[in-house]
């Protein structure tokens, strides 16, 4: 879901529709949550799905930790990547601000920690653009993104959160514990599908 203070907007053929502010939203506020209503599409039902419908499916979802494919019920989905982005998903399950929103700006964020499997190229024109993003940047860039969240997490009860209550309860436990003992901080990495090779005895693949 969503934060409640933003809206979609066609940008250009070339980029498609984006997300935009409608009031500032301040650092540290969580402008997305994984809430219960998302679209899970499991590893298998993936597979079950015409070549056609995947590609829908490529389009519209991130890949979580357990390798499901997550389409969100609203617009959550049209959010853009930026490599300079305003936002950015942590290992708690959702986004936050990792600066000041302003009115009117658009809604960015890293497709980096989304677990794609094939490299896809970017347009987001920013001067450090990584033109690409890889499979590999998961372990390239996690310590760089962990420290753009734990700069921005702190003001996590600072600033007013219309999404919280749909944060769940475990998470929240989490971040109580966050505030209590800093040093629990759950790294961006607990985000990252571990792949487990074909053929393994576990029975997952
Ligand atoms: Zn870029």
């Amino acid at each position: 879901m969503i934060h409640p203070n933003t809206e979609l907007k066609f940008i250009s053929e070339q980029v498609g529709y984006g997300v935009f502010a409608t009031l500032d939203i301040p650092e540290g506020t969580i402008v997305y949550v994984k809430d219960s209503l998302e679209l899970v599409v499991s590893p298998t039902d993936y597979l079950m799905h015409s070549e056609d419908m995947k590609e829908v499916i490529e389009k519209y979802s991130y890949i979580d930790e357990k390798g499901d494919r997550i389409i969100s019920w609203d617009f959550a989905k049209y959010v853009n990547h930026c490599c300079n982005c305003n936002s950015i998903s942590t290992g708690y399950g959702f986004e936050i601000a990792i600066r000041d929103i302003k009115k009117g700006e658009q809604i960015t964020d890293e497709y980096g920690i989304f677990n794609l499997d094939q490299p896809m190229s970017l347009v987001c024109g920013e001067p450090h653009c990584r033109k690409e993003i890889k499979p590999s940047d998961f372990d390239d860039y996690h310590q760089e993104w962990d420290e753009k969240i734990r700069r921005s997490i702190v003001k996590l009860f600072a600033v007013e959160q219309p999404l919280m209550p749909f944060i769940d309860v475990a998470t929240r436990e989490e971040l109580d514990e966050l505030f209590r003992n800093p040093k629990s901080y759950k790294s961006v990495y607990a985000l990252k599908y571990q792949k487990m090779p074909i053929g393994n005895d576990t029975g997952k693949y």
